[in-house]
């Protein structure tokens, strides 16, 4: 049961349609009413020239009588139309505004509709009251319609779309009503003068059919035209007194009633499938402004994400003559927030990041560049203020656990006047540069405000750094860096420089350690420093270290070629040289395709690389020592976990930091410290080299405390291959393998 009054209700319509689905469906009337205007229109004219032909050589004033119906008609048509027409030039339209065709069309149907009303009253002037209003009721409404059209024209900028459209549906309504009522009145009278009922039937489907209303409205719409047709046409057909009529009347009563059924189904499908459609198309539209927000938001934040930023800041730079600043802002340890915290509780906080940042820059393109990273356009003006305080803002919100706000900025017009002699130049060519300077692509400048902000990282009184010339060029050094590594192995650039390894007790060769040179055209001879960690950051690095690996396997085959016995060389790897490469099978076969024995590669791993992630490394690196390579723990001493990591790896080699001997002669305790670390290395069954030897003192030293192997400058600074080949041949150098 249940079920059943359900469905009934959906079917008759007896619910609350979505707002969307009104709108729809109000706007589909609007369109609708614009071709049954036209067509009303075009028959009325027709019927005022019949009328003029039919009846010739009246006055004036006797054609105005007759033709009010028709006069009626056409207005209410001519003022739908007209609406229509308004109703879709706003839709369309980038400003709305009032049209004075509009109102002169309005106004002239007015002035009519007042003529009319006048001669009408004038004719019936001995008619009583409800009579004439009787009477003249399609006159009150053609006048509601026309003063209803010329208030909307009248607040046609500042009415809303929805209200238009329900404006629209009133004004069809009343268009309906007039259409109809003359539909029922015109065909009653044609058929009292053995005429057809094509008048009625028209004017009902266009009001029932055509316009689309709730199924229930409909109905009662079908319904009461019918009946109030048949209510008056049935006594003129039984006042035939015809069998005739009489049979006529009885067979019409099925005709109308079959009619009244299939106009009734026929409005009830029209008005489904319009829903349908309308359903749809709302689905459509939300999926849309789901996939546009999705677009332009950050999901988490809400503020606008890095795409959204570059168009706006793009628009601002475009549009403002006022200086303007990137910002690149980075939270400090928010990484451990999200440890200790969960990383739900690492969202609402990131949420209330947003919220600070976007309320200290209010009127400014701020975005969540990503991860815990936001950008913001602001002003020149009182920046460094606005940034102080949203840092202490930031730091207030939880005081439990350190963090941190570090803002990088790049003035867009800053570089050009710094690297150019602006001074020098015209007026002309100074705005021109400046142009040039604030046209610069909003992503680059970001990319220059967040490389001023990484060289924040580890200065801890430091929090605001201001992209200059000397970080410009560095930062274009950084780029031409990865831009051009695969160029820079291709061509050569990268050189092995060996730097020797030598016992502690007789000072012989025991090995090398490859060091990479970037030997460039451009910027001459690179250190390390230059380039490891920009391709690290650049996620590059494994390009260049199989390009050190496999320069020194060839180096090796050349070296056995020559008759001469290779020493060992090691290699260094980088942490992510385990991400972007299967390091382990690379090895392999560049070992396979030089000849090399695996005795004669070492492989040095860096303390720091194995403080995270320990899990993924692990695997790698037991594989290499399973595959037999030797492994070297490098620059131990240096991170924060070393005897953790000595306890979750097993290497052959342990090397000390050079930081040790730093302190050498002014510090005792750094010797204490070195004789512990050679202890402890050798009670773990590990040998221990110390790096950085630059003085016979130090050499002597670490050789009576155990450590067996040394290298520093003190035995040679790294050289290229034919170096220390001639050095071994003279005599410089004599090698001495422990096997
Ligand atoms: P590292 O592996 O600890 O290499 C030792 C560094 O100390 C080398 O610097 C070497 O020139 C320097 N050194 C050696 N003896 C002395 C000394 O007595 N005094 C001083 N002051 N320095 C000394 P370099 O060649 O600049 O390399 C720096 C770092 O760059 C290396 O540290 C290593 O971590 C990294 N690196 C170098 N080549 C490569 C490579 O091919 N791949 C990877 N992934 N990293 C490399
Ligand atoms: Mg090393
Ligand atoms: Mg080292």
């Amino acid at each position: 049961m249940k079920k059943l009054v359900r469905w009934v209700r959906i079917e008759l319509g007896l619910y609350r349609n979505s707002k969307y689905e009104t709108q729809y469906l109000n706007e589909t009337n609007i369109r609708t009413a614009i071709y049954m205007s036209i067509v009303v229109i075009s028959l009325e004219i027709w019927m005022l020239i019949r009328y003029v032909d039919k009846r010739p050589g009246l006055t004036f004033l006797e054609y105005f009588d007759g033709w009010t119906n028709y006069l009626i008609l056409l207005s209410s048509a001519a003022i739908s139309l007209t609406f229509a027409i308004r109703f879709r030039v706003r839709e369309n339209a980038e400003e709305r505004k009032k049209s004075i065709a509009g109102i002169v069309v309005g106004l002239l149907f007015l002035l009519l509709d007042i003529l009319m009303f006048v001669r009408f009253v004038h004719v019936r002037k001995n008619m009583s009251f409800g009579d004439l209003f009787d009477e003249s009721k399609y006159l009150i409404m053609l006048t509601i319609l026309i003063c209803a059209y010329l208030v909307f024209e009248f607040f046609f900028s500042s009415i809303s779309h929805r209200s238009a459209a329900i404006y629209g549906q009133f004004l069809n309504v009343l268009f309906a009503l007039i259409c109809l009522g003359f539909g029922i009145e015109t065909s009653v009278y044609d058929v009292s003068k053995e005429r057809q009922i094509l008048c009625f039937v028209t004017m009902v489907i266009y009001a029932a059919c055509l316009l689309i209303w709730k199924p229930y409205v409909s109905i009662i719409i079908l319904s009461v035209s019918f009946t109030y047709f048949y209510k008056d046409w049935k006594p003129i057909m039984e006042a035939y007194d015809s069998p005739y009529a009489q049979k006529i009347l009885e067979a019409n009563q099925i005709n109308y009633l079959t009619f009244w059924i299939a106009l009734t189904m026929v409005s009830i499908s029209i008005y489904q499938q319009r829903l349908s459609e309308a359903k749809k198309d709302e689905n459509l539209v939300a999926a849309n402004k789901h996939l546009r927000k999705l677009a332009v938001e950050d999901e988490l934040t809400g503020i606008s994400n890095i795409y959204q930023f570059v168009q706006d800041a793009e628009e601002v730079m475009m549009n403002t003559s006022e200086p303007r600043i990137y910002l690149f802002i980075n939270i400090e340890n928010f990484k451990n927030y999200n440890d200790q915290f969960g990383y739900l509780a690492g969202n609402i906080f990131l949420k209330k990041i947003a919220r600070l940042i976007k309320k200290t820059f209010e009127d400014c393109p701020v975005a969540r560049q990503a991860y815990d990273h936001f950008v913001v356009l602001a002003h020149v003006d009182g920046v460094t203020e606005k940034v102080n305080s949203l840092r202490e803002q930031v730091i207030s919100i939880n005081t439990d656990i350190y963090i941190d706000v570090n803002v990088g900025s790049y003035t867009p017009q800053s570089e050009m006047s710094e690297s150019t002699v602006l001074t020098s130049q015209s007026t002309s060519s100074e705005q021109e540069m400046k142009a040039a300077g604030k046209m610069i692509d909003p992503r680059i400048a970001i990319d220059r405000a967040r490389f001023a902000c990484s060289l924040l990282k580890h200065k801890y009184d430091k929090h605001y750094m201001e992209y200059d010339s000397k970080i410009n060029s560095d930062f274009h050094k950084r780029q031409y860096i990865v831009n051009n590594i695969d160029n820079a192995v291709e061509k050569g650039y990268i050189k092995v420089y060996y730097q020797p390894v030598v016992w502690s007790e007789s000072h012989t060769l025991c090995g090398c350690e490859a060091l990479a040179r970037w030997d460039d055209p451009k910027y001459g001879f690179l250190s390390p420093a230059d380039f490891i960690p920009v391709l690290e950051e650049y996620r590059q690095i494994h390009k260049l270290d199989k390009c050190i690996w496999e320069t020194v396997c060839r180096d090796i085959q050349n070296v056995s070629s020559q008759g001469m016995h290779p020493i060992p060389v090691s290699l260094n790897f980088s942490r992510l040289d385990f991400e972007l490469m299967d390091t382990a099978t690379v090895l392999e076969e560049l070992v396979e395709k030089y000849k090399v024995n695996k005795h004669d590669l070492h492989i040095e791993i860096t303390e720091s690389a194995l403080t995270d992630d320990m899990g993924v490394l692990q695997s790698s690196i037991n594989k290499l020592k399973e595959d037999g390579f030797s492994l070297w723990l490098d620059d131990f001493g240096s991170g924060y976990s070393s005897l953790n990591v000595l306890k979750d790896y097993s290497f052959d080699v342990l090397k000390i930091d050079m930081k040790f001997l730093s302190s050498f002669d002014s510090n005792e305790k750094s010797k204490i410290i070195l004789n512990m670390i050679i202890d402890l290395a050798s009670s773990l069954g590990m040998y221990s080299l110390t790096e950085g030897v630059e003085t016979e003192e130090e050499a002597d030293f670490l050789a009576r405390v155990g450590c067996g192997r040394l290298q520093g400058y003190y035995f040679g600074k790294p050289m290229p291959l034919d170096q220390i080949i001639e050095k071994i041949n003279n005599g410089t150098y004599v090698i001495k393998r422990l096997v």
